[in-house]
């Protein structure tokens, strides 16, 4: 799960890493009034999207910029206007972009050096892994490409956690002396509790900043959490934006559906995660494209089936279906009725390709064969998606 920046910078203050003063604001005028509070010659007005590079984003109504410095309250509000309802294209969105409903106000921070910084859960070394560097602002992506010795990595010992020594290291390798030392050293510190005591997988500044008053502050902030730990964390799920999410993926996980959109034409039910990669990988060797990931589990009922069905054939995208399940704990005839009563209910009009195996293997076969849908069975996996690519071919 994602939040919008605003949120974030609620959970900097509530771990105390300093950030810059500021709220959200949803009209123009409301967007007038946070930036009479806050009180300060020069406000931010940013486009609250979960998208990064907003700043070099342009909106499809060509105004240019999701992030700019107003200098009065009434510049604030004619920012605001112009963003919000809007929709904005970033390197990040798409090429479809994404609407802005919302806006920051904050305070704008006289910027002396720009910094990256970021916690992540590190595949390679299975902990997690302080990423610093002092080239902030810009394409992380570019630096790590171009100059991979300007990217500071540090393991944290996933028992221990960030030592201070850590962070003084790290404080020192991006060039910072005296107080703002200290304030870098505290600021990585707090950023690994927060890391910690919200479950995140990831957490992104960029840019950290240094200002010419000798004081540290994130400016930016792009989280992600541990979908697995959010039912431990209410305050965060409360945060969760459904209008920034695949509406897919927001229906599938209404019932607890592993779901995953992607934007080929085949879509694929399955059971078990392996099997379902191992499905999508077969389905592009027989030169198709998986229109989604699903792994229905072991233990998944034909309510949920058929919830999945009917997400699969409300998609758009989909021009024909898969269906691998190999049954060792789950029930053929379950995943069986439940497509039949997706199928009656919503009317399948694409093809339909099952392979069933397994676990009450024959009473599934006479449930889909006594129904009357028009299905293609097969025979293995490799069968199964050569034939769903070709009737997908001759139905184009
Ligand atoms: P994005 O990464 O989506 O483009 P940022 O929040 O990083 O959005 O903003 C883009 C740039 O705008 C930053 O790199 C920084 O230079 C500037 N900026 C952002 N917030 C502030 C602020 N509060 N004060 C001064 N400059 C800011
Ligand atoms: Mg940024």
């Amino acid at each position: 799960m994602n939040v919008h920046e605003y949120q974030a910078k609620e959970l900097f203050v509530k771990f105390g890493v300093p950030t810059s003063p500021g709220r959200v604001a949803r009209t123009a005028e409301d967007a007038e009034a946070a930036a009479r509070e806050l009180n300060s010659d020069q406000v931010m007005v940013k486009a609250q999207i979960h998208a990064g590079g907003r700043g070099k984003g342009t909106f499809k109504s060509g105004f240019k910029g999701g992030v700019h410095m107003a200098k009065t309250p009434a510049e604030v509000r004619d920012f605001a206007a112009k963003m919000l309802g809007e929709t904005l294209v970033t390197h990040q969105t798409g090429p479809d972009g994404k609407q802005v409903n919302q806006v920051l106000v904050a305070q704008a921070v006289d910027i002396a050096k720009e910094y990256y910084l970021a916690i992540l859960m590190d595949r390679a070394t299975g902990a997690p892994m302080v990423i610093a560097s002092t080239e902030g602002g810009v394409n992380i992506e570019e630096v790590a490409e171009k100059h991979p010795d300007k990217i500071i990595r540090t393991p944290v010992h996933p028992l221990l956690g960030l030592q201070s020594h850590q962070a003084r290291s790290i404080a020192a390798a991006l060039g910072f002396r005296g107080g703002p030392f200290r304030q870098a050293t505290d600021l990585l510190l707090a950023l690994y509790r927060l890391f910690v005591g919200c479950d995140c997988s990831m957490v992104e500044i960029n840019p950290l900043v240094a200002t010419p008053d000798g004081r540290v502050l994130a400016l930016d902030a792009k989280f992600n959490f541990d979908d697995n730990a959010l039912f431990r964390h209410k305050d965060v799920v409360a945060m969760r934006d459904e209008s920034e999410e695949d509406p897919r993926e927001v229906e599938a996980s209404k019932y607890g559906l592993n779901y995953i959109g992607l934007d080929g034409s085949i879509a694929c039910l399955v059971n078990g995660a392996g099997l379902a990669m191992a499905t999508m990988d077969i389905i592009q060797y027989a030169g198709g494209k998986p229109a989604n990931f699903l792994d229905v589990g072991g233990g998944a009922s034909k309510e949920q089936v058929s919830a999945a069905f009917k997400i699969i054939l409300a998609d758009p995208r989909v021009e024909g279906i898969l269906v691998n399940i190999f049954g060792g704990i789950m029930d053929c005839n379950v995943i069986a009725t439940g497509i039949v009563a997706a199928a009656r209910e919503t009317g399948l009009k694409i093809p339909l390709v099952v392979r069933l195996e397994g676990n009450n293997v024959e009473a599934g076969k006479k449930t889909l064969a006594e129904s009357g849908l028009a299905l293609t069975a097969a025979d293995d996996l490799k069968d199964a998606a050569r034939k769903v690519v070709a009737a997908v071919g001759k139905a184009a």
